[in-house]
């Protein structure tokens, strides 16, 4: 399955159409759920029912769904594939479907611009994670990317077994060699741990390992390791690779959470300090014409019709006339779309927020700025 990574979704949000809207579509294809392929068929028909009488008299829209259903009803390799996303317009010759390990809420945009949002919360949502697992005589590492296992390296460093037989003075020495020897092993753990690092660059690290070993090994990790050390799993060294995905998964999203959570914090502050931040529709669209937004904080889920400039690009929640050239504005279906677009094509930071009640109060969006 190919990597998405943060160039492959800005290149998207850089795709401009001349004015030919481009199509969307995310479709949950998760065969916990839809365990047929007609299932799948099923799920892509309803949607496309209700945005044909939408995308009536525009070919390059009919275009691009006929060809989506040509793919869908095609079949695909659902293996390992949960979730699916597909840009097209014909008009303009972008076709591209991205396949993706996690499931994604089905959903069809019709646009200016790809809707590369929910692609967006997907990246953030599954960083590159690395799982060490320890104990005092084996180590496995891992690293998921997208919820998929990507590299893992396993060794095991074996104790000496026959120290009860020996009398109690020589027992001593070979309990101070064996914690020796444990040492040792922990430390060719946090190397191995450290190699993968360097191969593949993972965002966070869990380790499950009992306290005691834990209290040994978070010495010897590089510290490039222990920044990045996250809440610790429950899962013994010998545990399925599945078990271990599972436990890796539910750190993860706990700590994408907390970084929701300070990002969100950040813009309370800014906006009771008064200065830098901003909520709402409204003035966080007018600070995006101004490019003055340094991170869009977005509610996932979040839609909202609102206007596009016409001449100048500009957007607003309230039409028709434009407030930065006094151009005619025009209608469009999903103005969230166009902001977390234009956001990313100001290389400005994104961050969606999952269940965070503190941005929805403020609207379900809100801007840090840079001045
Ligand atoms: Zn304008």
């Amino acid at each position: 399955m190919p990597v998405i990574t943060e160039d492959t979704i800005r290149d998207l949000a850089a795709f401009r159409a001349d004015g030919v809207p481009v199509t969307t579509c995310y479709l949950d294809v998760d065969g916990r759920r839809l365990h047929r392929h007609q299932d799948v068929e099923h799920e892509l028909d309803v949607l496309l029912r209700d945005v044909r009488g939408r995308a009536n008299g525009t070919p390059s829209v009919h275009a691009d769904l006929a060809r989506i259903e040509t793919y869908v009803r095609g079949g695909f390799d659902r293996s390992r594939t949960r979730g699916l996303a597909i840009f097209s317009c014909s008009d303009q010759d972008l076709w591209e479907v991205i396949p993706l390990p996690v499931p994604v809420r089905s959903r069809v945009i019709i646009n200016n611009v790809p809707a590369v949002g929910q692609l967006e919360s997907v990246v953030q949502e599954h960083v590159r994670f690395g799982v060490l697992l320890a104990d005092r005589q084996r180590a496995r590492m891992f690293v998921f990317e997208l919820g998929e296992l990507i590299d893992r390296s396993e060794l095991l460093d074996e104790l000496p077994r026959d120290y009860d037989t020996r009398g109690e003075r020589e027992r001593g020495d070979v309990a101070h060699h064996v914690d020796a020897l444990a040492q040792q092993h922990l430390r060719r753990a946090a190397d191995a741990a450290f190699r993968l690092f360097q191969e593949h660059g993972f965002e966070h690290l869990t380790v499950g390992a009992p306290d005691s070993t834990m209290a040994d090994l978070e010495p010897l990790l590089h510290p490039y390791l222990r920044e990045r050390l996250c809440d610790r799993i429950s899962v013994a060294a010998n545990a399925s690779v599945d078990d271990i995905r599972k436990a890796a998964l539910l750190v993860e999203s706990a700590q994408e959470r907390r970084a929701e959570a300070v990002a969100v914090q950040r813009l309370r502050d800014a906006i009771g300090s008064g200065h830098r931040g901003v909520a709402g529709l409204d003035k966080v669209l007018a600070v995006l014409n101004e490019r003055r937004v340094d991170q869009l904080l977005v509610s996932d889920g979040y839609s909202a019709s609102g206007w596009m400039c016409t001449p100048c690009g500009s957007l607003a929640a309230v039409g028709r006339l434009c407030k930065t050239c006094s151009g005619e504005m025009h209608e469009i279906d999903d103005i969230v779309v166009e902001a977390v677009d234009h956001a990313m094509a100001q290389s400005c930071k994104v961050e969606v927020c999952v269940d965070n009640a503190d941005l929805d109060v403020l609207g379900r969006i809100g801007a840090l700025l840079r001045f």
